[in-house]
């Protein structure tokens, strides 16, 4: 990834996004919290007490992705992930975006997993 590709026209969006599904409803997930931009639910092999990812509603592919084409949008995010934090552990939180698949990421629709519930330690692997 390089800088010419965030600015570069957006990718269309996947016909078969696993996190497209879940905001439409057409795959389950634990869904804990909702805004008109957002998504917030359950990953499903959590890694710690709390281990949400808040996902745009909107289909992006990755935080720099989202990030160009609608910073609003990224904040939107980052406040329902703050909201998550508030009301599923102690307000406090980690919020990741693995970016490319490198960074550790398996799902190319943007999300920030939001974990907490307990004292983190550092650093990843
Ligand atoms: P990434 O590796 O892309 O940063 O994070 C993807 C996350 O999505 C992983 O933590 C994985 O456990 C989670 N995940 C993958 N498939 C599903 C699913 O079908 N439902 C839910 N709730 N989480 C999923």
């Amino acid at each position: 990834m390089t800088h010419d590709d965030v600015t570069a026209e957006p990718a269309p969006v996947p016909s078969d996004c696993l996190f497209c599904k879940i905001v439409a409803g057409e795959v389950p997930a634990e869904i804990v919290a909702t805004d008109e931009r957002a998504v917030a639910f359950r990953d499903i092999a959590p890694q710690a007490p709390m281990h949400v990812l808040v996902v745009p509603r909107d289909h992006h592919g990755d935080i720099a992705q989202l990030a160009a084409a609608d910073p609003e949008l990224l904040g939107a995010v980052v406040a329902l992930a703050d909201r998550v934090a508030g009301e599923q552990a102690d307000g406090q939180f980690r919020l990741v975006f693995n970016s490319g698949p490198h960074a550790g990421q398996s799902v190319f629709h943007v999300h920030g997993h939001v974990i907490g519930g307990k004292q983190l330690g550092w650093t990843p692997a």
